[in-house]
């Protein structure tokens, strides 16, 4: 696993157990850094489970890193699968098996699940109590999407993380953020980065301005602090109470 000093931020470690993807997003840092530096060693690994075996962003399941969050015996915030998404189309659902089985048992961690496929979410019928779920959402549509399927997951947190914010979240009526904030109970904002994007003032305003009339914690995360400073005279970095190390918080 990779930390403490990781790029995510919200977790002490990093755990992949599975890398690459086949959705095509074109700013996707986790395929940049496979073609890169990583190359070598993603390619020398055969156990592809989808895609091209010539591609460093194909599918591999890495059995000698299953197990490590079990050696980590300080309870953490572990962010599973930065190099990808264990809820990608064609992952194999074995996949998805033995990574529960060792979240449920190194139950003194906290996992954090992230994905832009939430429609996957429904391969997992029972979520570990350990287990914060969230999704991707650029946009009011993402967002929409997202929610339909946060609320049939029953883990302890369920989040959305708007990173890059690239449009609006809230819908016309301007009604959809504080019914999302009735399901979410966390919500990550970033702004896009490679090239700096700011997003709109709105869009961040009416953000934080919902999240703290429905009392959800919001975590603020690189350059959006910069471009607002007037909005950020409150703490940038909040977590859900579940959190499992607060004192890295
Ligand atoms: S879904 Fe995530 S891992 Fe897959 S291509 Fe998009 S950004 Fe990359």
């Amino acid at each position: 696993m990779n930390g403490p000093n990781n790029r995510i931020g919200y977790c002490d470690f990093t755990y992949n157990p599975l890398t690459g993807c086949l959705n095509n997003c074109p700013y996707c840092y986790a395929r940049e850094v496979s073609h890169g530096r990583v190359k070598p060693l993603y390619l020398s690994n055969q156990n592809v489970m989808a895609g091209d075996r010539d591609d460093p962003f194909a599918i591999r399941w890495w059995p000698s890193r299953l197990e490590e969050p079990l050696k980590v015996k300080t309870p953490s915030r572990i962010f599973v699968t930065d190099m990808g998404d264990l809820f990608g189309d064609r992952v194999p659902l074995s996949c998805l098996e033995s990574v529960f089985e060792v979240v449920r048992a190194a139950d003194w961690h906290t996992f954090i699940f992230l994905t832009k496929y939430p429609w996957n979410l429904r391969r997992v019928s029972e979520w570990p109590k350990n287990a914060w779920v969230g999704v991707t959402a650029t946009d009011f549509r993402m967002a929409d999407t997202a929610l339909y399927r946060l609320e049939r997951v029953d883990a302890p947190v369920r989040f959305i993380s708007a990173e890059p914010l690239l449009d609006r979240l809230n819908d016309c009526p301007g009604t959809f953020l504080h019914q999302m904030f009735q399901i979410v109970n966390w919500i990550i904002i970033g702004a896009q980065t490679k090239p700096d994007v700011p997003p709109e003032r709105q869009w961040v305003e009416e953000i934080l301005r919902e999240a703290d009339k429905a009392g959800v914690p919001v975590y603020i995360k690189g350059r959006t602090e910069k471009y607002f400073p007037d909005l950020m005279n409150r703490p940038l970095h909040e977590f859900p109470e579940a959190a499992v190390s607060p004192e890295l918080a």
